[in-house]
């Protein structure tokens, strides 16, 4: 198991709560690390919704999910903080006089946590067939990684939402064929790109099965070669030669072990005062995983609580550094004149 060097604040989460935290931890001057449970940062907005506009985040009247979160990774990397994704911390530690986060591969040592943990480490929710378990890593891909990888081959696409129909438009004319396969006709996808591939449907570069499930897995050579459909109505079957099958039905979300850490939690959410303290000694928790009276769950409130979040662990690992960061258009970090 990898043990990493001690750092001064660690996020867990690597939404735009935690993007925004570890600049600030950047500004501050202290050193930050990011672990995410996903192979990619921007937690819910990357996971769930990357094609769909934000209208209440600050200072932009729309923005694409995925576009804020590039936005704040560009601005969080600036200080050159460390992330480790795939990582998903289960266990925390006191050693030496300070704390360790432990995932399955590796240990974090740190001086304090920001937990920006959301709705909990998401995982993809699986096909509820049996018979497509063992094809799992072997045909069947729940997380996507480089679409080159699918160009040239047959892809079966399962989902109604926004993956599915994002990744059917981006693999039209790549792929050697593309199937969107649904169990109803009602999606819960971007207007503009159900119509993306509708088109493409129409045009006969992609086929589209409403209604559908799959009903079976067909195999040649022990290699995965073709999915048997069946008609939600009629239970009629039919077969579709396939070389992969990328199953988009969303994800479930867990706060783990996170739940046994002695923070006081009520309905999977911690609670925390105005500091964002947790109540547990350099801990502290900003975003959808918080909750305190009035508390909103949006981007714009996680924002305002990773910053309160970070100077308080700030502070308190470096009692002589204040707590108001002051101005950052003052600052020298930035290359302006220091108050
Ligand atoms: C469809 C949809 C539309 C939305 N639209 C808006 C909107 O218009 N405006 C708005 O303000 N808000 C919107 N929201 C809500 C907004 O997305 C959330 O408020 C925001 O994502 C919270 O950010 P966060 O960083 O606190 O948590 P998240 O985005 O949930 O990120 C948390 C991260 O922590 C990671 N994590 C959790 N537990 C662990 C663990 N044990 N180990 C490692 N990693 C872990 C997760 O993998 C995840 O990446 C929308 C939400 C949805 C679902």
């Amino acid at each position: 198991m990898t043990t990493h060097e001690l750092v001064d604040v660690t996020i867990i989460g690597g939404g735009p709560t935690g993007l925004f935290a570890r600049f600030y931890a950047g500004m501050r001057g202290v050193s930050s690390q990011i672990i995410d449970a996903l192979p990619e940062l921007g937690g819910q907005l990357t996971a769930l919704y990357p094609e769909k506009y934000i209208f209440d985040v600050a200072g932009f009247s729309k923005v694409l999910a995925k576009d804020l979160v590039k936005a704040l990774v560009d601005q969080s990397r600036q200080f050159g903080a460390r992330e480790h994704l795939n990582q998903r911390v289960v266990g925390l530690e006191e050693t030496d006089g300070h704390l360790v986060l432990v995932t399955d591969t590796a240990r974090f040592p740190t001086r304090s946590i920001v937990l920006a943990a959301g709705i909990g480490a998401f995982s993809p929710r699986r096909l509820p067939q049996a018979c497509a378990e063992p094809w799992y890593g072997r045909g069947i891909h729940d997380v996507m990684g480089d679409p080159a990888q699918y160009h040239g081959k047959r892809v079966v696409i399962i989902g109604g939402g926004d993956s599915a129909f994002d990744w059917t438009a981006q693999l039209v004319g790549k792929a050697a064929r593309v199937s969107l396969v649904h169990r109803s006709d009602r999606f819960r996808a971007h207007g503009a790109t159900v119509s993306e591939v509708m088109q493409a449907v129409a045009r006969g570069d992609a086929d589209l099965f409403t209604f559908h499930e799959l009903h079976d897995v067909l195999s040649a050579d022990a290699r995965l070669a073709g999915v048997v459909l069946r008609e939600t109505k009629t239970k009629l079957t039919k077969e579709i030669p396939s070389d992969v099958i990328l199953p988009m039905l969303g994800y479930v979300s867990d706060l783990g072990e996170v739940s046994n850490w002695g923070l006081n939690i009520v309905k999977d959410e911690i609670v925390v005062n105005s500091e964002m303290e947790t109540g547990r000694a350099g801990i502290y928790a900003a975003g959808d995983v918080t909750t305190y009276p009035g508390k909103l769950k949006l981007i714009a409130a996680g924002f305002g609580e990773a910053a309160t979040a970070v100077n308080q662990a700030v502070h308190w690992i470096y009692p002589e550094k204040k707590v108001a960061p002051g101005h950052s258009s003052n600052m020298a970090i930035f290359g302006q004149k220091d108050d």
